[in-house]
C-alpha cells in the first residue's frame, strides 16, 4: 500500500540545492565509555599517548588532502586541531586523571573533553562555541584510536546518500566524497559555522540546525533535503518524491540556464548598468568568484588573514596576498577593507581587553586607530600592492568624521613615506568607508564630501538599527532588511552619495536578497556585492527589472509601515 504521510523538519539553509537519497547517519559523537580501574597506570598513559600520536598522523594526512582540494586557508582549521593535540590545558588533565584515579584512558579522555566542550559551548561568544566543535572533533578522533575503530566513517561511504549528523566537524566536511554525498543535514550549527562555510565553498547542499529530531533518521531511510526552503522530509510519500524530483530537475535546470549569463553585463531591463561584485575572505575564494562571473570584488574581509594563526601577518606577507588578488582580478575593481576585528571576530594572540558589549566596543577602525602599528603595516602593504590592479581601500565601522580623517591622515603619511623610499604607489586609489552604523547613515551627507565611495554594510546596519544581535537566534525575528527604518537609512545614504557625485555600493547579505534588489536598484545603488554563488541569480533578476519603474515606486515603498507588506509589494510588482 502506498505510504500516506512523512515527517518534516526545518533548519537553516547553509548551502543551497536539493538532494534526494537514502540517509547515512554518522554516529561519531555518541560513544560514552564507563569508568574502569586499571592495574598499571603507566601502560594506560602510554596507550593514551600512542592514540594521540596516531590521531596526529591522521590529521596531518587530512590537512594535506584539504590543502590540495580546498586550498591552504581551508586547511588551517587542522592546524588548530594539531595544536590541540599539544595543548597542555587539554592533554595534561587527561593524563593526571588516569594517574590519580587509576582509570581507563577512554573515560579520562571522555570526562575531561566533555567538561571542556560544555564550558566552551556555554560561552557567549560564537568563536569559542566553534572551538567546542574542534575539541569534540579532536577528542573523538583520539577516542577512536583508543578503541581501534575508524573515526570518520564519512570516508567509508560508497553509495549516494544524504549525510545526517549531530554536527559535522570540519574534518568530516573536508573528507566528504562528493560523488556519493549529495548533501548533508546537521542537528546543530549556524550559517557561520566552519562546516557551513565549507559546504558553500564545495557547493554541496547543506541544512544546519535541523534540531534533535534529525537524530531519529536511521541509515537507509529515504530523505528529501530541500536546501532552498530549509526543509528535510523523512520517509517521503510517493507524491512527495515525484514532486521533489521535478523540483530538483527545475532547480538544476535553472542553475544551468543561469550559467549562460556568465559573461553577460549586468544591465536592467531598461538599460541601466550596475556592477555585480563578490565578497571574499581569502585568496581561495577567488576561483568561485571568477567561475560565477563577478565584475569585481566589493569586499575583501582582510581579518581572515589575521585569524587561525599565532601572530600578526607582516607587511610582506600581506602585500603578497593583496597583490595576488589584484592580479587575479585582472584590473577589475577590488575593494579591500582594512582590518575589522572585534565583535564576533577575535584574535586571541592580540590579548585585547575583554568587553561586556564587544559589538559596541573597540572594533574595526576604532581598534586600528588605537593600534597604529598594525594599521600602518596593513596600509603600507595595501599601498605597495596598489600598482598591481584597481585598488580601492575601505575603512569599516566609521561613526564620525574624525575617525575617517585620522584614517586618511595615516594613509597619506604612509604613502608619502613610500614615495620617499622610492617605492611606487598608484596615483588613482579610491578611498571609501562602510556605512554600517546608523549615525554614519544619518550623517552620510557630511561623510560623502570626504570619501570616494560608500559601501553599505547591512549585516551590521540592521543589527545596530534594530538593536538585535546578528548572532542571537532569540531576536532573529528583528533582523529585518526590509524594515522601513532600514530602508529609509539606505535611501538616505544612496541619496547623499549621489548628491556628491560619489558611487555607492552594498556589501551586506541584503545586496543578494531578491526581495531587496528591485528596491535597491530603484534607489540608485551603483554596486551590489555578495557571496559568489548569489551573483548569477542576482544578474538574472536585475536583467528583467526596470530601474526607472522601480525608481518610481520608491516613495510608495518608503511609506509602507512593515517588512512583510514591503516584501509583499515587491513580490506583487514582480508578478505583474
Ligand atoms: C556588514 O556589516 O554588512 C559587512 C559586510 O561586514 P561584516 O559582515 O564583515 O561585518
Ligand atoms: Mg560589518
Amino acid at each position: 500500500m502506498a505510504k500516506l504521510s512523512s515527517i518534516r523538519l526545518s533548519g537553516i539553509t547553509a548551502s543551497p540545492g536539493i538532494a534526494i537519497a537514502k540517509a547515512f547517519r554518522l554516529n561519531n559523537a555518541h560513544y560514552e565509555p564507563s569508568p574502569e580501574r586499571v592495574a598499571d597506570v603507566s601502560i594506560e598513559t602510554e596507550r593514551f599517548r600512542q592514540a594521540v600520536e596516531e590521531a596526529r598522523l591522521e590529521l596531518e594526512q587530512i590537512r594535506a588532502m584539504t590543502e590540495e582540494r580546498l586550498g591552504a586557508a581551508k586547511a588551517e582549521i587542522f592546524e588548530a586541531h594539531l595544536m590541540l593535540l599539544d595543548d597542555p590545558d587539554l592533554i595534561d588533565p587527561i593524563i593526571e586523571n588516569i594517574e590519580n584515579e587509576s582509570i581507563n584512558a577512554e573515560f579520562a579522555l571522555y570526562d575531561i573533553a566533555r567538561s571542556f566542550i560544555e564550558m566552551l559551548s556555554s560561552m557567549d561568544n560564537e568563536l569559542l562555541r566553534e572551538r567546542a566543535a574542534d575539541v569534540r572533533d579532536v577528542s573523538g578522533r583520539i577516542m577512536s584510536r583508543l578503541r581501534g575503530v575508524s573515526y570518520a566513517a564519512v570516508t567509508a561511504i560508497n553509495e549516494p546518500c544524504v549525510l545526517i549528523a549531530e554536527d559535522l566537524t570540519p574534518s568530516d566536511t573536508a573528507q566528504l566524497n562528493l560523488d556519493y554525498v549529495l548533501g548533508f543535514v546537521t542537528e546543530i550549527g549556524s550559517r557561520t559555522s566552519h562546516s557551513a562555510i565549507m559546504a558553500r565553498s564545495l557547493e554541496v547542499p547543506a541544512i544546519v540546525g535541523a534540531g534533535k529530531d534529525a537524530s531519529g533518521i536511521e541509515t537507509g531511510t529515504m530523505v528529501i533535503m530541500d536546501a532552498v526552503e530549509g526543509t528535510v522530509i523523512i520517509d517521503p510519500t510517493d507524491a512527495e518524491l515525484t514532486m521533489y524530483q521535478a523540483r530538483k530537475q527545475a532547480y538544476d535546470e535553472k542553475r544551468r540556464e543561469l550559467r549562460k549569463l556568465l559573461d553577460q553585463p549586468t544591465i536592467s531591463q531598461d538599460g541601466h548598468r550596475v556592477e555585480l561584485a563578490a565578497n571574499i575572505g581569502s585568496v581561495e575564494d577567488l576561483q568561485k568568484v571568477i567561475e560565477n562571473g563577478a565584475e569585481g570584488i566589493g569586499l575583501f574581509r582582510t581579518e581572515f588573514l589575521y585569524m587561525g594563526r599565532n601572530a600578526l601577518p607582516n607587511e610582506e606577507e600581506q602585500f603578497q596576498v593583496y597583490k595576488h588578488v589584484l592580479e587575479r582580478m585582472n584590473n577589475k575593481p577590488v575593494v579591500i577593507r582594512t582590518l575589522d576585528i572585534g565583535g564576533d571576530k577575535e584574535l586571541p594572540y592580540m590579548k585585547l581587553p575583554i568587553e561586556s558589549n564587544p559589538f559596541l566596543g573597540l572594533r574595526a577602525v576604532r581598534l586600528t586607530l588605537s593600534r597604529q602599528d598594525l594599521f600602518r603595516t596593513q596600509l603600507r602593504a595595501l599601498l605597495r600592492a596598489s600598482v598591481h590592479g584597481q585598488l580601492k581601500i575601505m575603512f569599516p565601522m566609521i561613526a564620525v568624521t574624525e575617525e575617517l580623517r585620522e584614517a586618511k591622515r595615516l594613509l597619506q603619511e604612509e604613502q608619502e613615506k613610500l614615495v620617499q623610499e622610492g617605492i611606487p604607489v598608484s596615483g588613482s586609489i579610491e578611498v571609501g568607508i562602510m556605512i554600517e552604523i546608523p549615525a554614519a547613515a544619518l550623517a552620510a551627507d557630511f561623510l560623502a564630501k570626504e570619501v570616494d565611495f560608500f559601501s553599505i554594510g547591512t549585516n551590521d546596519l540592521i543589527q545596530y538599527t534594530m538593536a538585535a544581535d546578528r548572532m542571537n537566534e532569540n531576536v532573529s525575528y528583528l533582523y529585518q532588511p526590509c524594515h522601513p527604518s532600514v530602508l529609509r537609512l539606505i535611501h538616505m545614504v544612496i541619496q547623499a552619495a549621489r548628491k556628491e557625485g560619489k558611487w555607492v555600493g552594498m556589501c551586506g547579505e541584503m545586496a543578494g536578497d531578491e526581495n531587496a534588489i528591485p528596491i535597491l536598484l530603484g534607489m540608485g545603488l551603483h554596486e551590489f556585492s555578495m557571496s559568489a554563488s548569489s551573483i548569477l541569480p542576482a544578474r538574472a533578476l536585475i536583467r528583467k527589472t526596470s530601474q526607472v519603474e522601480w525608481a518610481g515606486y520608491i516613495e510608495q515603498v518608503l511609506s509602507i509601515g512593515n517588512q512583510a507588506s514591503i516584501q509583499q509589494f515587491v513580490k506583487q510588482k514582480n508578478k505583474e
